[in-house]
């Protein structure tokens, strides 16, 4: 019986681990399916305290997890698929690879990339349609590429995109980026990059050989239709929460995030908690997703002590 098993290792799971560890407690931390979580499909962390010249996402990822298992963390490459709670108030995991039994959970699951949900899309992912810029951009040197998305995730892929293709188009469905100021004023100022105002994605056009050749534009103001050369879209319009396999244990709002006890990271379950992206539809920054795991990981160590 584990006393703690964290289920993601993003910020807020590798912070939870942290924390558990130094309390002794001997963390179990399942990886799930992407090690490290999003930061590790980023670029330049720049907002991240401590690192005055930035620090690359992965890097950061690489550290946190060294410092976890510093305090004995122990690391499963394993997905969680379904949790339930026994009569006794301890947690049962079943993952892709056998059934764990533990104290207190702390899911720290994270988000992952929304798609547009266009015909075929998930079909093309891999050949023209990516989320991931880090991954997929020196793939596309010197051809036009688009971005779709009017957030700092947009902005970032555009400028990093930047170092590759020859053109990219940033198409937004407003007139207005909704990203922070400096990365929208980044985007704005570099002549690479053409922003599509008012304007969706409303098919993908592909060739002979099944990759993306263009994709059809579609002026939201005025339904007029368009053609835009592209070999690859890079879709930046946000994430969904990995929350769905944790079941009636917790309540999700309307979007799918776990709700919250008002204070802290307590779901409705006791011993189940809850940080980071999976729970945390506001901030959904790095260092709130690591403050959360940091307040999950107090809370479970309390409850851990008061049922002692
Ligand atoms: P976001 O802020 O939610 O932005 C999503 C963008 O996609 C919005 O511009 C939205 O348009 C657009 N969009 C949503 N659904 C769409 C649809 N179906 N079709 C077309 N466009 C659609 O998401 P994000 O950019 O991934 O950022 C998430 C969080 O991470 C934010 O808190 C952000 O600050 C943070 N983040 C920070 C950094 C950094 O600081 N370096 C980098 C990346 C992300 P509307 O604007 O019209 O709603």
């Amino acid at each position: 019986m584990e006393n703690v098993v964290i289920i993601g290792t993003g910020c807020a799971g590798w912070t939870a681990a942290i924390y558990t560890g130094r309390a002794n407690l001997n963390p179990l931390v399942l990886s799930g399916t992407q090690l490290g979580g999003q930061l590790t499909t980023t670029t330049e962390v720049e907002n991240f305290p401590g690192f005055p010249e930035g620090v690359m996402g992965p890097e950061l990822m690489g550290r946190m997890q060294k410092q976890a298992e510093k305090f004995g963390a122990k690391v499963e490459y394993k997905k969680v698929d379904e949790i339930s709670r026994k009569d006794d108030g301890t947690f049962s995991l079943v993952t892709d690879n056998g059934t764990i039994e533990s104290k207190t959970v702390i899911i720290a699951t994270g988000a992952a990339p929304r798609y547009l949900g266009l015909d075929r899309e998930m079909e093309l992912v891999g050949h023209g349609v990516t989320s991931c810029a880090t991954c997929d951009g020196a793939f596309y040197r010197d051809v036009p590429v688009a971005v779709v998305g009017g957030g700092d995730s947009a902005c970032e892929e555009a400028n990093f995109l930047t170092r590759f293709a020859s053109k990219v188009y940033l198409i937004h469905r407003r007139d207005e980026l909704r990203a922070s100021k400096i990365m929208a004023d980044r985007v704005l100022a570099n002549e690479k990059i053409e922003p599509v105002w008012d304007s969706g994605v409303a098919g993908y056009l592909t060739d002979g050989e099944g990759e993306v050749r263009a994709v059809t534009l579609k002026n939201l103001k005025t339904d007029v239709e368009s053609e835009l050369e592209v070999k690859c879209v890079f879709v930046a319009i946000g994430h969904v929460p990995n929350s769905q396999f944790v079941g009636d244990l917790v309540d999700l709002d309307e979007n799918g995030y776990i709700e919250q006890k008002p204070r802290g990271t307590g779901t409705k379950t006791p011993g189940l908690y809850a940080a980071g992206d999976v729970a945390d539809h506001v901030y959904r920054q790095a260092i709130t997703a690591a403050g959360q795991g940091c307040a999950a990981a107090i809370e479970a160590e309390r409850y851990l002590t008061d049922a002692d």
